[in-house]
């Protein structure tokens, strides 16, 4: 009959997720800090793609970047100096449905953390983890972080930073049974967008190193990237990030980058002069520990339960 909900319903989705179901908290960055357009980028993902903000967790360590995870409207885990990465893995173990998105800056992961940086790059869960790479501690006002150039005035180096900046891709490159490895820049929102996109699509632990603004203590410091686009170089390749007009149409240095070849990947993290931006590598074969865990000792709950019941009656009194 005429006027019954079957005649006039239309074939929308049950749940439509806009960029607010994704928004938290007010962020309380500085303004202009990068980190602003790194949450923008996550959050239009999330919506691009129709999470359900329940399958999305946040995870952080500590530092300006660390407080990602209260920005989103999402589970959220804001944990301990350089613990980030343990604390996502185990999430992503215990709820392989959640897409889990990690934040972690340069003190948090490549000092305090570099260990946890190491093994969960070999251990490979499908995990995002977004390196916020501003050069310096600035949740501590201004400290010598590892990637802090030579020469740069800090307030623990009040002389100047004195030891050489630790390569954050270089270093990654020689981790063992790495399997996606990226670098974007926090003022191209466009490039950001695909290079996470591309982050979040691979089945794995892609690790997306973001040059990210801080123009409270190192204002300028990327201004040679950003006032003069010649000096970076946009790697190209039907399997690397996608290459919109507008990104190709400003950046005219590009070179096509096979990203299956690890040892030009290497060559090209340790360019001086000019930055390369894009996929430097990608594995999809290499083995994800996810699929360990699913199997592990290859027992169902009940019969690990009557196991653990058998131990403990060893010690029964
Ligand atoms: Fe961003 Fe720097 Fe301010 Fe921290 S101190 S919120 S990194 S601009």
């Amino acid at each position: 009959m005429f006027g019954l909900k079957e005649d006039w319903s239309l074939e929308v989705p049950e749940r439509y997720f806009t960029l607010e179901n994704y928004a938290g908290g007010v962020a309380r960055w500085c303004p202009s800090c990068g980190d602003h357009a790194v949450l923008s980028a996550v959050q239009k993902i999330c919506r691009d793609e129709q999470l359900p903000p329940e399958k999305v967790v946040a995870v952080s360590g500590i530092g300006c970047s660390s407080r990602f995870p209260h920005y989103m409207h999402t589970y959220g885990f804001h944990g301990l100096h350089g613990r980030a990465l343990p604390v996502a893995c185990g999430v992503k173990s215990r709820r392989p449905d959640l897409h889990v998105w990690v934040a972690t800056g340069d003190g948090d992961c490549c000092s305090i953390g570099a260990g946890h940086w190491v093994h969960a790059l070999r251990y490979n869960m499908d995990i995002t983890v977004m390196l916020f790479d501003n050069n310096v501690y600035g949740l501590t006002k201004k400290q010598t972080s590892p990637t802090t150039p030579q020469g740069l005035v800090t307030n623990t180096h009040p002389g100047g930073a004195w030891l050489p900046p630790l390569n954050v891709l270089q270093t990654t490159l020689g981790f063992t049974n790495i399997s996606f490895v990226a670098r974007t820049v926090d003022w191209n929102p466009l490039h950001l967008y695909q290079t996470l996109k591309r982050a979040y699509e691979h089945k794995g632990l892609s690790f997306v190193h973001i040059l990210q603004r801080c123009p409270t203590y190192t204002e300028g410091i990327f201004e040679q990237f950003r006032n003069n686009p010649e000096n970076v170089l946009l790697l190209t390749h039907e399997n690397g990030v996608p290459a919109d007009p507008a990104v190709a149409k400003m950046y005219k240095n590009q070179m096509e980058h096979d990203p299956a070849d690890l040892n030009r990947a290497r060559e090209l993290a340790d360019e001086s002069g000019r930055l390369p931006i894009g996929l430097f590598y990608w594995n999809p074969n290499a083995p994800l520990y996810d699929e360990y865990l699913k199997v592990g000792m290859g027992m169902t709950q009940e019969e690990k339960k009557a196991g653990l019941e058998k131990e403990l009656d060893r010690f029964a009194i």
